[in-house]
């Protein structure tokens, strides 16, 4: 059986031992994912939102969501008078289908999405060491339907590859879903009126 690890628990603890000020670069899937993670998070951090999603199909798709993110961010930075970043990322949807080669067929929660994190992941972790990044992290585990194991284990892996070529950024292991993540992302989507996808961002017949 799968070890159950606490990671709100674990971000806790690094939160509480911050001592103010330090920069957060924050994968987003998607403005209604971030909305409750930014809401948590920005007490404590810097934080800049970097949307890489080469998943996302149709393109059309994929540029509703953006705007939809930049969209949050304004307001959140105009009602709490905060300074939330963004980064943009060209759409090259080749990257997404490199990585899941092979797997096409294969259903949602399946090793493609172990492949389909770990590019996102990477990327953001890369962004984050060559920019002076503290820590990097991701909205993915607001979802109920991603694998946390999987995405703090991605996390993992890669801020230790980091550490052995001497970068600083760490990876902020999270589970966004605890403490009401889940449904506060939904009450601040109504809020904010943000479009909420029906799907993750593949769909195997339209790989
Ligand atoms: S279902 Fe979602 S997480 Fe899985 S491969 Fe497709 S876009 Fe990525």
């Amino acid at each position: 059986m799968e070890q159950k690890i606490d990671y709100n628990k674990i971000m806790n603890k690094v939160l509480s031992e911050l001592s103010g000020g330090e920069k957060l670069l924050l994968h987003s899937c998607c403005g209604p994912c971030s909305s409750s993670v930014i809401e948590r998070l920005s007490k404590f951090f810097d934080i800049t939102v970097y949307y890489y999603n080469p998943n996302i199909f149709p393109k059309e798709e994929y540029e509703k969501r953006k705007s939809e993110q930049i969209k949050l961010i304004s307001l959140i930075n105009n009602k709490y008078n905060s300074n939330i970043k963004f980064i943009d990322c060209d759409y090259n949807n080749q990257e997404f289908k490199d990585a899941i080669c092979g797997m096409e067929n294969l259903g949602e929660g399946s090793k493609r999405c172990w492949n389909c994190f770990k590019l996102r992941l990477e990327k953001t972790a890369k962004i984050a060491a060559e920019n002076g990044f503290d820590f990097f992290t991701t909205t993915l585990s607001v979802s109920p339907h991603k694998n946390v194991n999987w995405i703090c284990e991605i996390l993992t892996d890669i801020g230790n590859q980091l550490e052995k070529k001497g970068f600083k950024t760490k990876p902020l292991l999270a589970d966004f879903k605890k403490e009401n993540g889940y449904l506060r992302s939904i009450e601040l989507s109504k809020e904010f009126e943000l479009y909420r996808q029906n799907y993750c961002g593949c769909t195997p017949n339209k790989i």
